[in-house]
């Protein structure tokens, strides 16, 4: 297995789990990928980024569960949001079945007027009624663009600004122009509206890092082995079948069944350039753009937020996480660590550091104002360029199946196909997905996908008589 990032990793558990002895090759020092953890050069442990799961990712759960990581995330129903002229409000499930569990939080939200509640009443239930799948929403291959839909759907500018975009882009790390609408609409369907807890927010309490221990033992419990700082510089392929793979230092190592869990970007340059180019399933590769996603990681001197986490409507930043109270506390003299992300940060890329701290710092002084008094101790930013790829209009058909056109050859990734955008659950559905390929090859099959949450209450009902 070459990469030990959540694909990799959820096949490899999958696979041990099966008996097979797996020996995974990951370059970089740790285990994770881009959903993990270090340390920086000051001793601070900081995520690569605040990653968050929902209610509605059951592979994921499935797997920290299988690694013994389920009790290290806290799930949270409470979701709150913040608008620049200080208001707040929440959204929370009620004693209604789904889909209308949410709606006395959403009547009474105070960041939307009826008009724009109207519009977006009216757009749910077009996604409710066609079980999620809305017939207008794609358009063969090319797809619609999620704004594109909304806009079909009468939304008003400010239900889109300061709703549709606040979700959606954090959710799928695009800008709702570039957005295929059969991804938005999904979101909303699992996470909203079929289940009752498919919305809730589930963050690690531990650092990211912290959620893989259990991965490496599940590993080698079955004889298997995991190679930290050990890249593999190229895939040797003989008549579309692979004969092993060369490692940095120039060993070779063979195997029964190989598994590339890289980033797309990375494969194509793995393989001998006949065969990235003559293929289809990598030659269309270079297809699937990406998006960047900027996390801002701010120590104050003081407590400066009492919420675990907060979403803002209209501003740069889109979340801020109080890492110190959901890692469990600290005394709030001690100070206070605050994590911000945004998505699809295209405005921020040419930006400077500083530039970035000072513009965040002036936002979270509207929204916080005990941070207007507060000393800010230190500031990191972290520029992800190529976050995710980008889940534009008609991507998916540039998205491989786990069973590559090579003989003994499977492919994990968040970018292959799964039908979940560049997601922590999507990783671990292409891992599932493609150990279940290598254990069907060898004549021991065996299911690890878990079903999405069944819908419930009347979005069952009515998902079935429109
Ligand atoms: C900033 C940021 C924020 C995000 N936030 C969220 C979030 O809140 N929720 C969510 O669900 N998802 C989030 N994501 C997406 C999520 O992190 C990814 O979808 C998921 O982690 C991808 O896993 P993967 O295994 O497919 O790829 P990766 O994590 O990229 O793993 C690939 C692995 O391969 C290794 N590798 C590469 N080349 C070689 C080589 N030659 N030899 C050996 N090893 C190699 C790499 O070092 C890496 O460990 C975020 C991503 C980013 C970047």
């Amino acid at each position: 297995m070459i990469g030990g990032g959540l694909a990799g990793l959820s096949a490899a558990v999958a696979l041990a789990e099966a008996g097979c002895r797996v020996r995974l090759f990951e370059k970089r020092p740790f285990l994770g990928g881009r959903a993990t953890s270090y340390v920086l050069p000051d001793g601070e442990h900081v995520d690569n980024c605040q990653h968050v799961t929902l209610g509605c990712c059951t592979n994921l759960d499935d797997f920290y569960r299988r690694v013994g990581a389920a009790g290290k995330i806290r799930f949270y129903d409470r979701l709150v949001f913040a608008d620049s002229a200080g208001r707040v409000g929440a959204i929370r499930s009620s004693f209604l079945p789904p889909p209308l569990h949410l709606a006395p939080s959403f009547a009474t939200f105070p960041l939307l007027d009826w008009r724009d509640k109207h519009a977006i009443a009216h757009a749910m239930f077009a996604i409710v009624r066609s079980g999620g799948r809305p017939k207008d929403a794609s358009n063969g291959a090319d797809g619609v663009t999620m704004l594109d839909w909304l806009r079909r759907h009468g939304q008003t500018e400010r239900a889109i600004h300061r709703f549709w975009e606040v979700v959606l882009v954090s959710a799928l790390d695009e800008e709702l122009g570039r957005t295929d609408a059969h991804y938005g609409i999904d979101v909303f369907w699992k996470a909203f509206l079929s289940t009752r807890r498919g919305y809730r927010l589930g963050i690690p309490c531990v650092p990211l890092g912290e959620l893989y221990d259990g991965c490496r033992k599940a590993i080698e419990q079955k004889g298997g082995e995991v190679a930290l700082r050990a890249g593999i510089r190229g895939i040797r392929v003989t008549h579309a079948r692979v004969e092993g793979v060369e490692r940095e230092d120039g060993m070779l190592d063979t195997a029964d069944y190989y598994l590339a869990a890289v980033p797309q970007d990375v494969l194509p340059a793995l393989l001998p350039a006949e065969v990235a180019a003559g293929e289809p399933a990598f030659a269309n590769l270079h297809h699937l753009r990406t998006s960047p996603i900027t996390g801002v990681h701010l120590w104050f001197d003081r407590a400066v937020m009492s919420e675990p986490f907060l979403t803002l409507v209209d501003a740069t930043t889109q979340w801020v996480f109080n890492k110190t109270m959901l890692y469990g506390g600290g005394a709030p003299d001690k100070g206070q660590y605050l994590q911000l992300v945004i998505s699809a940060s295209y405005a921020l890329v040419q930006r400077s550091r500083q530039e970035i701290i000072a513009l965040c710092l002036e936002e979270l002084r509207r929204v916080l104002p005990a941070a207007r008094e507060a000393q800010l101790v230190k500031g990191t930013v972290i520029k992800e360029m190529s976050a995710t790829f980008s889940p534009e209009p008609g991507c998916d058909r540039w998205r491989p199946s786990q069973k590559s056109p090579l003989a003994r050859l499977y492919l994990a990734g968040d970018w292959t196909a799964t039908a979940w955008p560049a997601t922590m659950e999507g990783a671990v559905r292409s891992g599932y997905l493609a150990a279940e390929a290598i254990l069907a090859e060898s004549g021991e099959p065996r299911k690890f996908l878990q079903p999405d949450l069944p819908a419930e209450g009347l979005a069952r009902i009515w998902a079935r008589e429109f």
